[in-house]
């Protein structure tokens, strides 16, 4: 099939299904693909936005392979299913081989292991695990079980601080990213000397001396979104030596020194509201996905809208969806198989649910 037969297929599935089905995209898929999407947002967004798909029969996310899993968790818990009758809300992943390099830093079983090691250190009853959505279903069920939380890019900052008790007397164990943690942290006055990085490979206490997780209030997991990483401080200056007071604006997965040395740090949404609202004219360097800044620069004609790195930084995971993917998936659905329907076994659902609503309220 030719791109235009694949668009024309994709829309008469979507008319004949109608209600049936809602198609999410995250900002960082394809244009190609995000034309068909109902509703476009980041991995939280979309996440709610399963969780009140009441009407439909299945979702067709658009996205990887943590944000199906929280989907079907959200869409699919006890009370979601006793309203229905027991209607199960399938969840397809065009592309189940859409994984997140980020999630796959923090297994379970390394997270249990430094949770284990970590009780010969310090008291766990005064540990908090908060895992960045960005991460498995398992991981999520672990914060379920060990009364931790989940947290997004947008709600960080409120979350650290409830997990770290009213007087800040609780630790927090902070996984997959260590730059959200980090910069987090750092925004609510926290020195870094106050916190360690746990890297599962070294020896002791993850690369640390007992001393320093005793006097550490954050511990982060040695993990990192390699689209982010790739933006260094030196791209914020070559920026601002082309374009005379360009605004740089970042993602918080990027590096301490590049959120440091930029005029705004926050969410995809916070990044898309900032430069959307701001006045025709302005002049914006965006660290963070090159898809999704490339879709902003054409939405904001009125601005200039640009990479902070001259080479633009893709989600490979991310770009995996394309058109006769998208198709196969409605093709699937429109058949009613259970192709590529990602599902979360039901006790790891139910403590990941624990932690993610712990998280909403
Ligand atoms: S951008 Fe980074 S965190 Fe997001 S899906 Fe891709 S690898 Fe994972």
């Amino acid at each position: 099939m030719t791109d235009s037969d694949l668009h024309q297929h994709i829309e008469d599935i979507r008319r004949q299904l109608g209600r049936k089905l809602l198609i999410l995209g995250h900002h960082y898929q394809r244009e190609e693909v995000l034309r068909h999407t109902d509703l476009q947002g980041d991995s939280f967004q979309l996440s709610a936005a399963a969780a009140k798909a009441d009407d439909c029969g299945a979702i067709i996310f658009c996205g990887v392979h943590f944000m199906a899993e929280t989907a079907d968790i959200l869409a699919n818990s006890k009370e979601k299913l006793a309203q229905r009758s027991g209607r199960r809300v399938n969840v397809v992943l065009p592309e189940p081989e859409a994984g997140c390099s980020m999630a796959d830093m923090a297994t379970l079983e390394a997270v249990e292991r430094c949770w284990e090691n970590l009780g010969q250190s310090i008291n766990l009853g005064d540990v908090v695990p908060v895992t960045y959505v960005n991460s498995t279903a398992e991981l999520k069920a672990f914060c379920g079980r060990h009364s931790g939380y989940a947290c997004t890019s947008t709600n960080a900052r409120s979350i650290l601080t409830r997990a770290l008790g009213t007087g800040g007397q609780k630790r927090v164990l902070f996984f997959p990213d260590q730059h959200l943690g980090r910069n987090t942290a750092l925004r609510m006055n926290i020195p870094e000397s106050q916190m360690v990085l746990w890297n599962d490979t070294l020896p002791d206490f993850g690369g640390n001396t007992d001393g320093q997780i005793k006097n550490s209030r954050i511990i982060l997991w040695d993990g990192y979104c390699c689209v982010h990483q790739k933006f260094v401080p030196e791209h914020v200056d070559a920026i601002r030596e082309v374009y005379a007071g360009i605004k740089v604006i970042v993602h918080p997965e990027c590096r301490r020194d590049v959120v440091e040395k930029a005029d705004e740090a926050g969410s995809t949404a916070f990044i898309l509201k900032t430069v959307s609202e701001s006045s025709a004219g302005s002049f914006w360097a965006v660290g963070t996905e090159s898809r999704f800044v490339e879709r902003l620069a054409m939405q904001n004609s009125d601005k200039t809208v640009v990479n902070l790195a001259f080479q633009p930084s893709y989600c490979d995971n991310m770009g995996l969806i394309d058109l006769p993917k998208l198709a196969a998936a409605l093709d699937s659905v429109a058949a009613g198989d259970k192709r590529n329907v990602i599902r979360v076994d039901e006790a790891v659902a139910e403590s990941a649910l624990c932690c993610l609503t712990r998280m909403m309220q």
